[in-house]
């Protein structure tokens, strides 16, 4: 068994919202599904942001919303905040 880093789900956090917004190349967006494949706590958040997302850009609204509300948005989710305080919790097990 090899245990993944935990140093990657910082790198992947950096790059989250372009990786839901489909901004990243292919080869990171593989790199990146790999790991959510081993990470249970990258893929919560991954699927916590993307419910949020989908949440706001309802197709109801055919206005797009501007950067800033989305900007908030992730603000507002405390992606960082969430990961540490899993990491520091789930050690060990
Ligand atoms: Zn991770």
């Amino acid at each position: 068994m090899s245990a993944h880093s935990h140093e990657n789900c910082q790198a992947l956090l950096g790059t989250l919202s372009e990786y839901i917004d489909g901004e990243l190349p292919a080869d990171l967006c593989k790199e990146i599904e790999k790991h959510l494949e081993g990470c249970e706590n990258c893929r919560i958040v991954v699927n916590t942001t993307r419910r949020t997302i989908d949440l706001v850009q309802a197709p109801q609204q055919s206005e797009a919303l501007p950067d800033d509300v989305r900007e908030r948005l992730f603000k507002r989710l405390n992606l960082d905040t969430y990961l540490r305080e899993k990491l520091s919790n789930g050690q060990g097990g």
